[in-house]
């Protein structure tokens, strides 16, 4: 089965900084199929994973078993429902943990790249896939929802690095697909 990311709602963002949030979610697909991504979550070293293998943890991400607003389970769809803040402070985002809500500091969306924007998104859909991470230092960013992000950041620079070069990357099918409602 295939994963959507549907963009479903962008709350208290400018026209520009929606546009930025579905610019990059149209890049997102290929690198969340892509075999580099997936390899990466399964070498494993991740802390904090309520019990879970590194397979089940891909397996968990890629269902895109995600509370949505109604409060209902969609298979296979996650989506992303960001409202905007401004704040000086270094916080980057949160998210409701097992909810359908996240949130971006403006401040930090506007200087992101896409890569940056798409990691984001993927650490905080992991809040809301039920991982967090307590504790400081190494404890907390070997945790899912850090590795998750930087894992699937590296994958992106792998991904389209190899893309700029065809010789040296044999495109495959991408399943995951993203679907822009806001
Ligand atoms: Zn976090």
């Amino acid at each position: 089965m295939g994963l959507t990311i549907e963009v479903y709602k962008l709350s208290a963002l400018n026209d520009l900084e929606q546009r930025k949030v579905r610019d990059a979610f149209a890049l997102a697909p290929p690198v969340l199929n892509y075999d580099g991504f997936h390899r990466r979550v399964l070498k494993g070293g991740m802390t904090q994973t309520k019990g879970m293998s590194p397979a089940q943890i891909l397996e968990k991400f890629m269902s895109g078993l995600d509370p949505d607003p109604e409060g209902q389970h969609t298979p296979g769809v996650i989506r992303v429902d960001i409202t905007g803040f401004w704040a000086a402070s270094n916080t980057i985002g949160s998210a409701t943990v097992n909810g359908t809500r996240q949130w971006i500091n403006r401040r930090y969306l506007n200087r992101y790249s896409s890569q940056d924007i798409v990691s984001h998104v993927v650490h905080e859909t992991c809040h809301r896939y039920g991982w967090t991470h307590a504790g400081y230092g190494s404890h907390k960013s070997n945790s899912v929802p850090y590795q998750m992000g930087y894992r699937f950041s590296d994958a992106w620079e792998e991904y389209y690095s190899q893309e700029r070069k065809p010789w040296a990357f044999a495109p495959m099918a991408s399943d995951v697909q993203v679907r822009l409602v806001a």
